[in-house]
């Protein structure tokens, strides 16, 4: 099946017993047997619901790997990821990464032993440099949060397969649409499927994907035991925005391409950071493994100040600030005081989030307004 194909019909299937076309919302926690341990594949909620089957059957497809699991939010699915290492091992994470992913590897999992590295992975050879026998996964985020950092998967992919260890992509930005980094040697795939798979702003999900049986397996048994689940509503709304993923992706690319091209010209603006953008550092790469450069980009201001930035932000009219992305609806950010704000200063200038950088989750409403908003904002 082809992209677009897939996402409407890959691993669903009509209703047996009624017919319906769309997948139903089995809202329910338990099923009954009949007898101790005879039944139809389905015992409790938290371990099995055929609205989350169906989604993760869907999901699995779209990134074209033999299975995928599904979590009540991306955090919960990356949580999961993280709990197959002991204590004493070690993550190589590339730093331009999610705030919470950070968060989390630093705050949370530093207590239990496992240590995280945070370096600069667009040139991929710097990886080899800092592995260690301690370095367990490596864990990539492309394009990245919040300066589209475009990193090659398949120059880390090569490392990682020589040295055993498992590579994690966070496919969030690029979405499955784009890139399909299982394809090209990726262990993991991970998703918030809060963004642009369920799309709409109006659910939290989280997914993973992954070819290998052992793995899959040890993943459905922590994700049935710790239970960071989500519920067949929100499996339904996630199924439901997938079927326009592929004609949303083509118009949030297409709109963020002009909204780039727009902002480059503009005597206020310094940095404008999209993957579609000849100028960018990623272009060559991102023009190899994506097949759209996606909705998000981000610039900042020759006068770096929060208070200019903040002056932007509060003029937009159609830009909403507002935390998330990849909904239809365009959205702006303040990364450094929002979503990167558990980022120290320091750690953050060093990667180029600066006091006045915008991030701008382009939507898929008409390009004019978008453009007319901008001007207005900016002048
Ligand atoms: C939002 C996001 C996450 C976390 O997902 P939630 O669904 O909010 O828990 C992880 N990675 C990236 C790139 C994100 O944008």
């Amino acid at each position: 099946m082809n992209f677009d194909t897939k996402v409407i019909h890959a691993g669903l299937h009509p209703d047996p017993h009624t017919g319906a076309i769309m997948t139903p919302i089995y809202q329910t926690s338990t099923y009954a047997q009949s007898s101790p341990g005879k039944h139809k594949g389905f015992e409790y909620s938290r371990t099995q619901n055929p609205t989350r089957k169906a989604l993760e059957d869907n999901l699995a497809h779209l990134e074209s790997a033999n299975y995928a699991l599904c979590f009540s939010s991306g955090m919960a699915a990356i949580d999961c990821i993280v709990k197959l290492l002991k204590p004493g091992d070690e993550i190589i994470s590339s730093s331009d990464v999610y705030g919470g992913t950070f968060r989390l590897f630093t705050k949370v999992y530093e207590n239990y032993g496992i240590d995280s590295t945070f370096i600069d992975l667009q040139d991929a050879t710097s990886l080899e440099k800092s592995l260690s026998t301690k370095t367990k996964m490596i864990w990539v985020e492309t394009p990245s949060n919040p300066l589209l950092q475009v990193i090659d998967i398949q120059k880390i992919a090569q490392i990682c397969k020589e040295k055993n260890i498992l590579l994690v992509v966070d496919n969030t930005f690029a979405t499955p649409c784009a890139q399909n980094p299982i394809l090209i040697g990726a262990d993991i795939v991970v998703h918030s499927a809060t963004k642009y798979l369920a799309g709409h702003s109006d659910v939290v999900l989280g997914a993973l994907m992954l070819n290998d049986e052992k793995l899959y397996e040890q993943l459905a048994f922590y994700q049935n035991s710790c239970g960071a689940t989500p519920g067949p509503m929100d499996s339904f709304l996630t199924l439901r925005g997938i079927k326009t993923l592929h004609l949303r992706v083509q118009r949030h690319s297409e709109n963020a391409q002009k909204v780039a091209e727009f902002l480059l010209k503009q005597d206020k603006v310094k940095n404008v950071y999209y993957p579609g953008l000849q100028i960018h550092q990623g272009h060559e790469i991102a023009q190899k493994q994506m097949k759209y450069f996606g909705g998000m980009l981000s610039f900042d201001l020759k006068e770096d100040t929060p208070q200019q930035a903040f002056k932007i932000v509060e003029r937009f009219k159609l830009f909403t600030l507002a935390e998330s992305l990849g909904g239809v609806e365009s959205l702006s950010g303040h990364p450094s005081t929002m979503t990167h704000a558990s980022i120290p200063r320091e750690e953050r200038l060093k990667t180029g989030v600066t006091d006045s950088l915008i991030r701008l989750s382009v939507g898929v409403e008409h390009i004019d307004d978008l453009i007319k908003d901008l001007t207005q904002a900016l002048r």
